[in-house]
């Protein structure tokens, strides 16, 4: 029998792969804690959180029992008209821990799912009211995800090229990175207008667009002055929810709270597929009347799986126990030792930290771009040794379940030290 990744190859169209020049995929047998095991008997260390969603470690036993017990009662049920108690507590204790302001919970099944709820809940706002905003704020170089409305608001890139002619339009403006800060205020005197229905950013960390990192204070400032205009404020915390930046949410750095919130990726603890997009109680009542057209006419098969939510909740428990509390702690502590150490490295620019993400840029041939060649060797130079990281271009980050060890932080970064020597002795110039 031909082993699975060549079965793989001949059925299979995989995401973000260029599937002509892409080496067959790494099959994965099994998980545990921050560790992959290879089809081959190879152990990867998983630093990426499997794309940002595990939190607790793979195959977590808590997690586990509380899906398999929700399994064996209940798999799904209708959510237009019907309802059941995962769904009410998870919302019940979602609303608890998110920032002040947010009031109801609209269920879906992504990240992008959950930004198109946010988009269409703010541009129906204004519809409602009979005060149409058509309007979008984001900032250059975002990312919100795959499906059209969350490609419109995303940043406009080779990856969006093909649809561009597709896309509705919006206003950007830079990220006020350390040293930015005054200039994009400047442009958002003039951006931010009566005419804006909505802002939305990636707070405190653009993910997608390379772990770009900027301070509290300026969003905050951006966030009063798009205020002032009468704007929704949405906050994409599909990557920066649940602990990643050292608090639960990055909107807690935050002074200005926002309207909407966008949460997915680790809310299940990386166990099942999940989207919430939550909002505020006077745009909820702005779609309440006896007209039914008022309605917010959304909403997928999924919506609210009984398995999801129990994950959910499951992963909850684990994200407010003072074990994970105490290990987000000690995963930054360990990241800002080695940012002293990177600091005396050469080859390492623009290195940033924010809780557990750390990332910093490897300098050298091929400039910045997702597609340069830097990215496929350090890439591959990491997975050799045991240690799954994708770089972003020639970014290269941590994103740790919060499970994992000192010993294997530490075997990571001494890895990445030695890639950063292996670079250096293989420049071409
Ligand atoms: C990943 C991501 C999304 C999209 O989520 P999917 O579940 O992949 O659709 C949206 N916003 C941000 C900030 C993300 O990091």
């Amino acid at each position: 029998m031909l082993n699975l990744a060549t079965r793989d190859q001949a059925v299979i169209w995989h995401p973000f792969t260029q599937m002509q020049t892409a080496p067959l995929p790494t099959p994965i047998v099994r998980g545990a804690g921050s560790v992959l095991y290879g089809a081959d008997g190879r152990e990867y260390l998983d630093m990426i959180a499997s794309w940002w969603v595990n939190l607790h470690g793979h195959a977590n036993p808590y997690i586990a029992q509380r899906v398999s017990e929700q399994l064996n009662t209940l798999e799904h049920v209708i959510f237009a008209d019907f309802t059941h108690q995962p769904a009410v507590e998870l919302a019940e204790r979602l609303l608890a821990i998110l920032p002040a302001g947010q009031a109801k919970v609209f269920y879906s099944d992504n990240g992008s799912t959950a930004v198109e709820v946010a988009l269409k809940m703010a541009f129906q706002y204004w519809y409602n009211l009979g005060q149409p905003r058509q309007k979008v704020i984001a900032l250059e170089g975002a990312y919100h995800g795959d499906t059209f409305g969350a490609m419109a608001v995303s940043g406009r890139s080779a990856f969006t090229a093909p649809f561009t002619p597709f896309l509705f339009d919006v206003e950007y403006l830079p990220v006020p990175v350390p040293g930015q800060e005054e200039a994009v205020l400047r442009q958002a005197r003039d951006l931010f207008t009566t005419d804006v229905a909505a802002f939305i950013a990636e707070p405190l960390v653009q993910g997608a667009g390379g772990m770009v990192m900027y301070e509290p204070a300026i969003l905050d400032e951006l966030f009063q002055m798009a205020r002032q205009q009468g704007s929704l404020l949405i906050a994409d915390e599909v990557m920066t929810g649940f602990g990643r930046t050292g608090r639960l949410f990055a909107s807690d750095y935050l002074t200005e709270k926002p309207d909407l919130m966008c949460l997915s990726k680790g809310i299940t603890g990386g166990t099942m597929a999940m989207g919430v997009t939550t909002c505020t109680q006077p745009i909820y009542e702005a779609f309440l009347s006896t007209e039914k057209i008022k309605t917010l006419f959304h909403g997928h098969s999924y919506t609210a799986n009984p398995l999801a939510c129990s994950a959910a909740l499951a992963s909850m428990d684990l994200t407010l126990s003072d074990d994970t509390r105490a290990n987000i702690d000690r995963i930054s502590q360990q990241h800002a030792g080695f940012v002293s150490r990177l600091t005396t490295q050469s080859g390492v620019g623009n290195i940033r930290q924010r809780g557990t993400l750390l990332a910093f840029d490897l300098l050298g041939e091929g400039g910045t771009s997702y597609f340069n060649g830097i990215r496929d060797r350090a890439y591959a130079f990491l997975l050799d040794r045991g240690v799954l990281m994708r770089p972003l271009g020639n970014v290269l980050y941590l994103m740790p379940p919060y499970c994992t060890t000192n010993e294997q932080l530490q075997y990571t970064y001494t890895q990445i030290e030695a890639l950063l020597t292996h670079l250096a002795e293989t420049a071409t110039d």
